[in-house]
């Protein structure tokens, strides 16, 4: 069985990714994916590192419209958007989400408390579990704060970094507080991402780990959409196919696309 829907792709757009989308989908086009989602990054103040990781939607949309047309015949192209929560944020992204057409949003957490887990001062001058904590922490305070889009990005982001990444990192530790957050989601009708950066990172899981995609179809979720995260061609639809064993052992018996925010279920073969 073969997942041919890639709903995390960076192109140009972000601050972080130097390539042209035009090759990203050419790209996805050769390798045989189907639906493609482009979620560039889009995170307001974030001031950790220089790079600036907004676009300016208007000519996100007049170019991204025009390739959508151009290869309507080799690709479904969905145009998405990676929103950066911060709870003081939400009346920013309400506008920008609701002044623009897109078809998927997905939100994810890079800043706690202005600061990103990608970068070790996050965890210095305190224990793992305290700066996992944090993060988890943050995700219910976001939740609360804006909920406006349609999956939820790799939940648990921080392992990636932390100075041991998973090694000592067990879901069961913040079990109280993950549930909560996943019956908050499903509450939403949010969806979880799989996203299988995490492998690419050495974890040899993907973000979030099984336990936690497992938790999230048992309190009653299902909406599932699978990404690489990729910021280059090469790893696209990385390692979908053990991700969709993993599914298939939680109980899954399909994902999800979406179009014009609303979600599209595919069965798997
Ligand atoms: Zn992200
Ligand atoms: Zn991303």
């Amino acid at each position: 069985m073969k997942i041919l829907s890639d709903y995390h792709v960076h192109t140009s757009f972000s601050g972080d990714c130097n390539i042209p989308p035009e090759t990203m989908i050419q790209r996805a086009i050769d390798r045989g994916i189907r639906h493609l989602c482009l979620t560039d990054h889009m995170d307001y103040d974030y001031e950790e590192s220089g790079v600036c990781f907004e676009f300016d939607p208007k000519e996100y949309f007049r170019r991204l419209l025009v390739m959508k047309e151009q290869f309507a015949d080799q690709i479904d192209l969905a145009i998405g958007v990676e929103l950066g929560l911060q709870p003081y944020l939400s009346k920013k992204h309400h506008n920008l989400v609701f002044s623009n057409p897109f078809d998927f949003v997905l939100g994810s957490i890079h800043l706690v408390h202005s600061r990103d887990p990608f970068f070790s001062s996050y965890f210095e001058g305190r224990s793992e579990q305290e700066a996992f904590l944090e993060y988890f922490e943050c995700i219910l305070q976001n939740l609360q704060a804006y909920s406006n889009f349609d999956v939820f990005g790799h939940l648990d982001y921080v392992v990636r970094y932390g100075p041991n990444k998973n090694r000592n990192y067990s879901c069961h530790t913040y079990r109280e507080l993950l549930d909560e957050i996943l019956r908050a989601l499903i509450k939403k009708d949010i969806g979880l991402e799989v996203n299988t950066g995490g492998y690419k990172y050495g974890l040899k899981a993907p973000n979030p780990c099984p336990e936690i995609i497992c938790r999230y179809r048992e309190l009653g979720g299902r909406i599932i959409t699978l990404g690489s995260d990729t910021h280059v061609p090469d790893y696209l639809a990385y390692e979908f196919d053990r991700a969709a064993e993993l599914l298939k052992a939680c109980g899954f018996r399909s994902y999800f696309i979406f179009h014009n925010r609303k979600a599209e279920e595919i069965g798997f073969a």
